[in-house]
């Protein structure tokens, strides 16, 4: 008999196990993919750790969260510097003075700020409504036409006026000569990539992979106390209250000849037409000396259920319908829900590890 049975052998699941298992509880995690990590698994091609779900660069300023990881593993320096590609001219990310000096030639905060609220003016905003009157709000239509647009309209499949506001409040914009792309005080990515962390964590625990929880519930019910499901919540009900939409990505690797491709780690396409929103080349997280080198390009796609769900698309209708699964959770006993699927909310890696870590003091 376990104590716990924990579905999914992602971060939150694996912390949580972690917190378990320092706690003297008996833990048995399964995943349904044949891989511990979730989404920041990185898979080793040529001596290089590939990000298999996507980029993951870990920042946080919870410090709590920065020395729990540092605990079990040791962070790289890097920071995340990405820059934009627009039809061949290249601009430095976040919006910052590099990318207002490039674009308009100007050289103080002031000029840059002035340059801005001017077509501010012009384009008549008052109160922004969505994504497009928030992006010009920010930083201008200049920036909004060749920065934004086109890679949010890929990203999320859908015209920017419908989109809401607060995506783009996600990125900086700064008066000053800073390219790192995140305000938080610690960065870096483990030395070695992600999935030491994750060993570590669940050193202490039985693991079953390749398994589907909903295919052995019954049995699984039987052998632990409580269970911990990291899964999609409304999977978990039957989808009685309808599906939770998700946007989905498509990712295409290749290994090439040469020892460095694009001389960035990231790399946005922010054109409308260029198909993918990003090219990823993976060495430069960890400052790789290889004689190849890895890229993938990120194209975004359309979800349906059996898709990789990536991102929870948090509008009105889905928030409503997430509340309602949220009710039934909140009424179980045996089961605990978290993560960024059962949660159906865009989770960063220290926030999910905040959330376990909470979780597990609240339930044991
Ligand atoms: P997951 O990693 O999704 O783990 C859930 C696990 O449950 C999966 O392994 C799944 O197979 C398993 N599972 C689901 N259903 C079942 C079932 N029925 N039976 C058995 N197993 C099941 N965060 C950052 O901090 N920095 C970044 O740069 C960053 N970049 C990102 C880029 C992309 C493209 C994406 C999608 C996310 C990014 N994130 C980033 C967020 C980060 O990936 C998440 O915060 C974190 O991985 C979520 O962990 P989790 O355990 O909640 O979910
Ligand atoms: N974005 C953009 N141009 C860029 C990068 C980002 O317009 O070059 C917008 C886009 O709408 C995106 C949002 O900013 O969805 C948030 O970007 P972030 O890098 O946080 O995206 P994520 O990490 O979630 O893919």
């Amino acid at each position: 008999m376990y104590d716990y049975l924990i579905v999914g052998a992602g971060l939150y699941g694996s912390t949580f196990a972690y917190e378990a298992t320092k706690r003297g509880k008996k833990v048995l995690v399964i995943d349904k993919r044949n891989h511990i990590g979730g989404n920041i698994y990185c898979d080793n091609v040529e001596g290089i750790n590939v990000h298999k779900y996507g980029a993951h660069i870990f920042h946080t300023s919870d410090k709590e969260v920065w020395d729990y990881v540092n605990d079990i593993v040791e962070f790289n320096r890097y920071t995340n510097q990405p820059i934009a590609n627009f039809n061949g001219e290249i601009y430095n990310l976040p919006f910052n003075m590099n990318t207002f000096n490039k674009l308009w030639g100007v050289i103080t905060p002031e000029e840059a700020k002035l340059k801005i609220e001017e077509q501010k003016k012009q384009s008549l905003i008052d109160k922004p409504k969505n994504l497009e009157e928030q992006a010009i709000s920010l930083v201008g239509t200049d920036i909004y036409e060749k920065l934004i647009k086109g890679y949010t309209e890929k990203q999320w499949g859908r015209s920017a006026t419908e989109l809401p506001a607060f995506i783009i409040r996600r990125l900086p914009v700064r008066f000053s000569y800073d390219n790192n792309y995140f305000n938080d005080l610690y960065q870096g990515i483990p030395i070695g990539g992600y999935n030491e962390i994750i060993e570590k964590m669940l050193e202490k625990c039985d693991i079953k992979l390749g398994i589907d929880f909903f295919e052995h519930k019954d049995e699984l019910e039987k052998i632990s106390e409580k269970i911990l499901f990291t899964g999609m919540i409304d999977e978990f009900y039957g989808y009685k209250f309808g599906v939770l939409e998700y946007r989905s990505l498509k990712f295409e690797t290749e290994i090439l000849n040469e020892d460095n491709y694009q001389g960035n780690a990231v790399v946005n396409y922010t054109d409308r037409e260029t198909p993918y929103t990003r090219i990823i080349e993976h060495k430069h997280f960890e400052y790789g000396t290889q004689d190849k080198t890895v890229i993938t390009k990120e194209y975004p796609a359309d979800w349906k259920i059996g898709d990789e769900p990536y991102y929870p698309i948090n509008n009105d209708r889905n928030d409503e319908m997430f509340a309602k699964y949220k009710e039934l959770a909140e009424k179980e006993d045996k089961y605990i829900f978290g993560g960024r699927l059962a949660d159906y909310k865009y989770y960063d890696m220290h926030h999910v590890i905040r959330a376990a870590l909470d979780k597990a003091k609240e339930v044991m």
